[in-house]
């Protein structure tokens, strides 16, 4: 079950980033699915081969419909979408000829995701719940108290945002990259010192490193570090989006004691999104994660 945000994303190439009251002239426009929620039940879904469905919030329009069409072509179910009197959420996005992205985001329906009965019986018959940040904290809170007992409750805490307690408490596995680890610990350091820091707060810690791969921490075990394959990226969009879809959907197979292994199939999937372009539409299949992973 993944809980979240899901946003088309407009992109543009441009010479380089406007400043205040300038207008310049950018390529063509694109229209690509994205949003934290969306892009990681995608690739629980299709990379992951994990049975999932979206908790999330769409508006009456155009994008709408080609989000749902993105979810339900990677076989996600998508009966816990709520339709709303809100916007769909867009993403506004330039990138640079150095492939630096600048992005502003309209929230719109996203800020009426909520756990209703419905959601709330599909979120009781999940083994795994996976929510991010892109959404009300209230509703990713409701999320996690709804899951059974046993259930785990993955957050990936981007973007980066304090957490209420009742939140914390709740977390099972905490997904985060080195910025948000260390804006979370409220401290600098090496992501083996960030983990360790987190660690004091929740069971396991995952530290994704880019192109250095991951790192998995739990309270009881050594920390692991699962190295990324070598690989041309053209594309880091929805990097870590794919990272925590497979890593949720494999922790539903394996269980926590599975946490190594399940690092090493998401950063093969995450190795695999970044030689393509897009978020959602870069998601691989799960039979090529599997012959990358191994
Ligand atoms: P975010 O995009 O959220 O900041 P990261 O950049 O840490 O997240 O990327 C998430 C995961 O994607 C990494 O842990 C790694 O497994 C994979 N990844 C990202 N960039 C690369 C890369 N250049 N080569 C191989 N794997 C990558």
């Amino acid at each position: 079950m993944v809980v979240g945000s899901a946003n088309v994303d407009l992109v543009v190439d441009v010479p380089r980033h406007p400043a205040g009251g300038e207008t310049i002239l950018g390529g063509n426009l694109r229209r690509t699915p994205g949003g934290k929620g969306a892009n990681q039940a995608v690739a629980a879904a299709r990379a992951g081969g994990a049975g999932t469905t979206f908790v999330g919030a769409l508006g009456r329009d155009e994008s709408a419909d080609l989000l749902l069409a993105s979810l339900e072509g990677a076989g996600v179910r998508t009966e816990t979408v709520d339709r709303v009197d809100a916007p769909t959420g867009t993403a506004l996005i330039t990138v640079s000829p150095d492939g630096e992205n600048a992005i502003v985001v309209a929230p719109g329906a996203n800020s009426r995701v909520r756990v209703g009965a419905a959601q709330a019986r599909r979120v009781a018959a999940a083994d795994v719940v996976l929510a991010q940040l892109e959404i009300p904290l209230g509703t990713v809170t409701a999320a996690a108290v709804e899951r059974r007992q046993g259930a785990l409750f993955v957050l990936n805490a981007a973007p980066s945002r304090e957490l209420p307690d009742a939140l914390w408490r709740e977390v099972d596995v905490l997904v985060v990259n080195e910025h948000e680890a260390a804006d979370l610990a409220g401290a600098a350091g090496t992501p083996e010192d960030l983990a360790a820091a987190l660690l004091a707060r929740v069971p396991a810690v995952v530290v994704t490193l880019g192109a250095e791969g991951s790192l998995v921490v739990r309270r009881d075990t050594d920390p692991v570090r699962v190295p990324a394959a070598r690989v041309d990226a053209v594309d880091t969009t929805g990097a870590g989006d794919t990272y925590c879809g497979v890593l949720a959907a494999a922790l539903a197979r394996l269980g926590l004691a599975g946490l190594a292994d399940a690092a090493r199939l998401a950063g093969a999937a995450a190795a695999l999104a970044v030689t393509r372009p897009g978020a959602q539409d870069a998601v691989p299949d799960a039979a090529e994660v599997a012959a990358l992973a191994e």
